[in-house]
């Protein structure tokens, strides 16, 4: 069976990753794409859960041998992608795939499979709201806080490319709007057949 595709973007603190947590634990049906990356690994992660984490060498080689469905340099010498082998692993057991994807990877995914696949984007009302979100979580030094913020700045205007715009400046007001827009999503019947 082919699944569909739930695509969540955001700038980095936006809170999409605990808008997914959320939609794994309340719908039944969906299973998380776990990314590969070649970013070190942080404390409180699990190789195989958060991510597939390798070497950068590992990851070049896996996009020489067309491995990835998208892959990108996320920041530098940070590379992040989808393996092929992930979405058809949830596929065959029967699940609809849900992705936690920067903004470029989330355009990518929905050109790719157009009407099979829902892009939300999660964006937040004020850019403050960001930077407190970036500092409270205490996982980047000054330096790696001032890329994730510039590259928000130039990711919000990538928006009006997504399904929806999911206004995340109360987390439960979110998540049941992406609640709904999900469960209406798969519920749907679908017109066109899908590609990889
Ligand atoms: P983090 O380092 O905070 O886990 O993730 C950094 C960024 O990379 C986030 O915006 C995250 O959504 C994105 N990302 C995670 N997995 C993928 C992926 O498979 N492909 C792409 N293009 N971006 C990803």
């Amino acid at each position: 069976m082919k699944g569909k595709l739930i695509i969540l973007s955001a700038p980095s603190g936006s809170g999409k990753t605990t808008i997914v947590k959320s939609l794994l634990e309340r719908i039944p049906e969906l299973s998380f794409s776990i990314s590969a990356t070649s970013r070190p690994k942080r404390e409180n992660e699990t190789d195989g859960k958060d991510y597939y984490f390798l070497s950068p060498e590992d990851f070049k080689e896996k996009i020489q041998r067309e491995e990835f469905i998208e892959w990108e340099e996320v920041y530098a010498n940070r590379y992040y992608g989808t393996l092929k082998s992930e979405v058809e692993r949830l596929w065959n057991e029967g699940f609809h795939v849900i992705f936690d994807i920067d903004v470029i990877g989330g355009i990518n995914l929905k050109k790719s499979f157009g009407e099979r696949a829902l892009a939300l984007f999660i964006g937040v009302s004020d850019p403050e709201i960001l930077e407190e979100r970036l500092r409270s979580r205490l996982t980047e030094n000054e330096e790696s806080l001032k890329a994730r913020l510039e590259k928000a700045e130039e990711e919000r205007s990538f928006s009006t490319e997504f399904d929806e715009l999911i206004i995340n400046d109360k987390l439960d007001v979110a998540v049941e709007e992406c609640f709904g827009k999900v469960r209406e999503f798969i519920s749907a019947t679908l017109n066109e057949p899908g590609k990889m």
